[in-house]
């Protein structure tokens, strides 16, 4: 029962962290995937983000490259101008991201725009992509950092190549600008949540822009942030989650750079608003998983405490029980044993007189018996009281009991102040020798009897033996026989053993007194 008890609170446990396990598991593995699919969402969205990016400024590049031809081709006369002037129209008509074309010539004025002849005459040889062009050889496109266009105003951002003489000299600079509003458009039908951004920088990592849009935040340095200086050196796309220097806000970053432009796309969500379904989901999972639990502890309690329960009980029985032997083994005692002398009683003498009886006659062994009497006895009491006597009958017990050694033999008190010893198995000299032992024990005991005339306590002994050949003796004859003894052992003087006469020499003797008569 025990076992059955270790046994539940075990399996109780088991079950209850095996739960748990099981749960942080599972929402560890959902937060893993949730993650992943996040990330793979925003990569793609990068991705597409980077290629419509290209688009845009490769469209710019073409129409570049189309005017340079045009402009180093034909020059720049008032007429050609004009044609120029309805050719870019035409382009701007059909490309949206076009907010204006400036042509500049060697010094930086313009020459011309398309939002002339509106605007004032400009020079822009303080421009970056004005200095770029003038300064180097090279004839691929420039593209500048966001700035506030001076034809109209906006944000743009430039995208230039240089034009030259026939002879290789520097004649100017052709520029488009792409209006930051362009890509703000599309940003702002992407959802990236209340704490996420989508951002393009230049490659050394100086933001051209960024939603939500903020006027501040055009041409901030970023080349310090991780990507810039740490994941761009290695890769040229990836994801990585951190939390930003400036809000504290841990966000998850996808970036990717242009194959073709020196150009940077970026996507960030805020971590917790990203997973904020899968956190939703976990507090709904982990409520119903803590009600099970707590349904499991508590039926595993329940079964606990009934099997505590019931060990109670056991043990509450097995006291009973034993109290319950213990009783019966007394009451066994008591029916046998006699309570002043400790010796065994009347009732378990007759018991015993009769099993071995049986024995000795099926064994064709001799019985023996000796009845013990205390002599004067009456006088004793008379004397020195009844307790005085009751202790004497208890000192002359336990000296007849040390002259009964053989386990087999059994001493009984017969009634008042007479003892019986049984011996099975034990023929006459066997008998007297025991007989004469007892004698000589209470002697020695030299018990004060003022009333007799030994002046001790002394006892007279009946001795009879039931031989093998005695097939129709019986316990009763034999006590009987044992008795006369006893009185032949009186009537002689007391303090002595008389053995019973055999059972042809009684018959002779019983013949004999009634011829006599
Ligand atoms: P005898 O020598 O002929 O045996 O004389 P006696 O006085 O011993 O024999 P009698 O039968 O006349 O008296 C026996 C006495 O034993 C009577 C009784 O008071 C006493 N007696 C019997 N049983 C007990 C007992 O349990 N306790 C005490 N104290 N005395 C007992
Ligand atoms: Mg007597
Ligand atoms: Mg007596």
């Amino acid at each position: 029962m025990k076992r059955d008890l270790r046994l539940a609170t075990l399996l109780t446990a088991l079950v209850c962290i095996s739960v748990v396990l099981l749960t942080a598991w599972q929402i560890w593995t959902a937060r893993e995937s949730t993650l992943s699919d996040i990330e793979t969402d925003i990569v793609n969205l990068t991705n597409a983000l980077n290629t419509y990016t290209e688009g845009a400024f490769k469209q710019s590049e073409l129409v570049l490259l189309g005017l340079t031809e045009r402009i180093e081709k034909d020059g720049t006369g008032p007429q050609q101008l004009e044609r120029l002037r309805l050719l870019v129209a035409q382009e701007m008509n059909a490309l949206a991201q076009l907010n204006s074309v400036v042509l500049y010539d060697a010094q930086g004025n313009w020459t011309f725009s398309s939002e002339m002849p509106a605007l004032t005459q400009t020079n822009n040889a303080d421009r970056e992509f004005f200095k770029h062009h003038r300064d180097n050889r090279d004839r691929g496109v420039f593209i500048g950092p966001a700035i506030l266009s001076r034809a109209t105003g906006a944000w743009v951002i430039s995208v230039s190549r240089r034009i030259d003489h026939p002879n290789g000299d520097f004649a100017g600079v052709i520029a488009v600008t792409i209006s930051l509003e362009h890509f703000l458009k599309l940003y702002r039908t992407i959802h990236v949540g209340q704490f996420g951004a989508i951002s393009l920088t230049s490659s050394d990592g100086h933001l051209l822009v960024r939603f939500p849009f903020h006027d501040e935040d055009i041409g901030r340095d970023l080349s310090r942030a991780p990507i810039f200086s740490q994941h761009l050196r290695s890769t040229s796309s990836g994801t990585v989650a951190f939390a930003s220097k400036v809000d504290g806000i841990h966000r998850i970053y996808a970036f990717k750079r242009s194959d073709q432009y020196p150009l940077v796309t970026t996507v960030a969500l805020g971590q917790s608003e990203a997973m904020q379904a899968w956190w939703t989901q976990t507090k709904q999972f982990s409520a119903v998983v803590a009600l099970l639990l707590g349904l499991l502890v508590a039926l595993g309690r329940r079964l606990i405490s009934h099997i505590s329960r019931r060990i109670g009980a056991e043990k509450k029985l097995r006291t009973a029980q034993t109290a319950l032997i213990e009783l019966n083994h007394s009451l066994e005692i008591l029916a046998r044993e006699d309570k002043l002398t400790g010796l065994a009683n009347r009732r378990y003498l007759d018991q015993f007189l009769d099993v071995e009886f049986k024995r000795a006659k099926r064994l064709g062994s001799p019985l023996s018996l000796i009845l013990v009497d205390v002599d004067f006895f009456k006088r004793y009491n008379d004397h020195y009281g009844h307790l005085a006597g009751d202790e004497c009958l208890r000192i002359i017990s336990q000296s007849i009991q040390r002259c009964v050694r053989r386990p087999g033999d059994m001493t009984a008190r017969y009634g008042g102040e007479e003892i019986a010893v049984v011996m099975p198995n034990t023929d006459e000299s066997g008998a007297r020798s025991v007989a004469e032992a007892i004698l000589r024990s209470i002697a020695d005991e030299r018990l004060q009897h003022l009333c007799s005339p030994f002046g001790i306590v002394t006892v007279s002994l009946g001795l009879a033996t039931c031989a093998p050949h005695d097939s129709d003796h019986n316990e009763k004859t034999l006590i009987n026989r044992a008795d006369r003894a006893l009185y032949l052992a009186k009537s002689q003087g007391r303090n002595r053993m008389s053995t019973a006469p055999a059972k042809e020499e009684e018959e002779l003797n019983v013949a004999h007194s009634t011829s006599g008569r």
